[in-house]
């Protein structure tokens, strides 16, 4: 038996309305109407029945910690994008620690991974309540959601 390989290209422009999206604050997802499971960032096939998942819905700015990662104290000289050294250009601060998180948004069957930010790194935990946290000034890019930060939870009386 011989198992092929699958390659797929996102369509040129697909993800535009995620992106705009974040011009007014919301995150999008698509929706697919035969298992009702919604993906953020959209996608255009389910990756469980293999339904195009034509819908796009709007989802909650609350979710959930499902894994998470803890950088070493940043040092001159460790971190460098691009050819720039990001302490050294003040992009991040020499001893910060830069927190990773994998998050599920509330309703949605997929996850992503954001900086977590207004936290310590011992506060962190697996399960923890985050939300979305935006930019200043929103202008319909992806750098517009700068990440997450802890959130309350909700109890209902
Ligand atoms: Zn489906």
């Amino acid at each position: 038996m011989e198992l092929g390989a699958y390659r797929w290209k996102a369509p040129v422009g697909y993800l535009d309305e995620y992106v705009k999206s974040f011009r007014e604050r919301k995150i999008i997802g698509s929706l697919c109407a035969s298992c009702g499971r919604v993906y953020v960032p959209p996608r255009e096939i389910c990756a469980r029945c293999f339904t195009e998942t034509a819908e796009k819905v709007e989802v909650s700015q609350y979710g959930e910690v499902l894994a998470f990662l803890v950088s070493p104290p940043l040092e001159k000289g460790k971190v460098v994008i691009a050819g720039i050294d990001a302490v050294q250009a003040g992009f991040l601060k020499e001893g910060e620690q830069i927190i990773l998180a994998m998050v599920r948004f509330e309703g949605t069957s997929s996850s992503l991974v954001l900086p977590l930010i207004n936290t310590e790194p011992e506060k962190v935990r697996v399960g923890m309540k985050v939300k979305a946290v935006w930019a200043e000034e929103c202008k319909g890019k992806l750098a517009d959601l700068i990440g997450v930060e802890p959130a309350f939870e909700v109890i209902y009386k």
